[in-house]
């Protein structure tokens, strides 16, 4: 299958004028023996091209590479997203004109970081499709030290040849479910979020998201009930969605309370030292324990509390010393997101938040779902203890200053 991106760009009825660096999506079977005609296509074929792989994927993929001015094999042995081993490849670039990367996430980053550096295009070749990163901007990187997630320079291109990524392990195919399933949650946050405190939404966003959740849910459907894996759909999904963090500029449409848990999980606060998994299966938990989470509120009917900022005492008892300042600034009295809106519209928008959580599946239909795809998705699963299940919610709330209905909890009284 083939997506010509323009059809998602230009104003649109949200009043924003929506914006892809992507032009070209394809997933296909053997689709690298067209890549020189991909390349035309969005006008890159004559351009000057480094192609960067690792070793193990060069390995794995002899026969599949393709054609490169210059060729960069990096070693795939500690290899990461670090700005010192992304800037010393740079030292070895011979002059491109456009960068492409060809394996895993880790690799996308060598392509996206140096194509945004240098304003040159960069073109993805995914050999797995276990989250929705590819077509983002998003560049998951450590820079002087610390983690951080910056939009870069989204592909120009990106080119999945299924015969590749089909043989991908399950496990990294299970976390792609989870990766997409996700968005049950991350689309019930931002229409809470929209109706509460009047933040921007966009429904062909939000549709795009939609669309990349019905292909999974479809094809997860039939991974359950037959063991059989489409690859082409589930790739897809990934794409989709990815392109929804292009068009909003953030994350917004695929990450809600659910996705904090893989935040938190890499972050390490106290209590979650263990806690070890893959970016799907963190997700997986987040979005099984905010779905529980959800339909035991909607039973419920909540009164209004006045905003009152994190105390320093919560934030150094949840994150310890090592996370604490980071914490402090993201929850910053005056900047916090509750404090932007009267709690007493959520309390008045209640009916309207039950039904939009009735729109996410019941927590026992999703679990015969996640157990028959193998996903992950229970705390004990990723190396949390069952006891911190509910509380990890409440505390990976705290990472980020974006408007959950988890976070609401702490402006609304649920007479518990
Ligand atoms: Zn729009
Ligand atoms: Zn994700």
């Amino acid at each position: 299958m083939i997506m010509d991106c323009t059809k998602y760009i230009g104003p649109c009825s949200c009043g924003r004028d929506h914006e892809l660096e992507t032009k070209m999506v394809v997933v296909e079977y053997d689709a690298l023996s067209r890549f020189e005609e991909y390349m035309a296509a969005v006008g890159l074929g004559d351009k000057r091209r480094t192609v960067v792989y690792d070793s193990f994927v060069y390995g794995l993929t002899e026969g599949k590479h393709i054609k490169a001015d210059q060729e960069i094999v990096l070693p795939a042995e500690g290899l990461r997203s670090e700005d010192v081993l992304i800037e010393d490849m740079m030292t070895k670039l011979d002059r491109p004109e456009v960068l492409v990367a060809f394996g895993a996430g880790t690799i996308m980053d060598f392509g996206r970081y140096p194509a945004y550096k240098l304003g040159i295009p960069f073109v993805a070749i995914p050999t797995l499709a276990s989250s929705d990163g590819f077509t983002a901007s998003i560049c998951s990187v450590i820079l002087k030290g610390q983690k951080k997630s910056i939009s870069m320079k989204a592909p120009a291109l990106v080119v999945a040849d299924l015969d590749i990524i089909k043989g991908a392990p399950k496990r990294l195919v299970s976390s792609g479910v989870n990766d997409i399933l996700a968005k049950y949650v991350s689309l019930a946050d931002w229409k809470m979020a929209t109706l509460v405190s009047g933040e921007d939404y966009c429904p062909m966003v939000a549709g795009l998201a939609q669309e990349a959740l019905d292909i999974m849910r479809a094809a997860a459907d039939k991974m359950a009930a037959t063991g059989e894996i489409d690859h082409e759909a589930m790739t897809m999904a990934q794409m989709k969605s990815g392109l929804t963090m292009q068009l909003w500029d953030n994350s917004r449409a695929a990450s809600g309370a659910e996705h904090l848990m893989a935040h938190l999980v890499e972050m390490k606060p106290p209590r979650f030292e263990k806690a070890e998994g893959i970016h799907g299966e963190c997700v997986g938990v987040g979005t099984f324990a905010a779905v529980k989470e959800y339909h035991r509120l909607a039973k419920l009917r909540p009164k209004a509390k006045p905003f009152e900022p994190l105390t320093s005492e919560w934030v150094m008892e949840k994150f310890g010393e090592r996370l604490y300042d980071g914490i402090m600034k993201e929850n910053a009295p005056d900047k916090d997101i509750l404090g932007k809106f009267d709690p007493q519209n959520i309390v008045d928008h209640w009916d309207e938040i039950v039904d939009i959580i009735n729109t996410i599946p019941p927590a026992d239909e999703l679990e015969a779902l996640y157990k028959a795809c193998g996903c992950k998705y229970l705390p004990e699963h990723i190396g949390i203890d069952p006891s911190l299940s509910e509380e990890a919610l409440d505390i990976s709330a705290a990472i980020r200053n974006r408007l959950t209905l988890i976070r609401m909890k702490r402006v609304l009284d649920f007479g518990e």
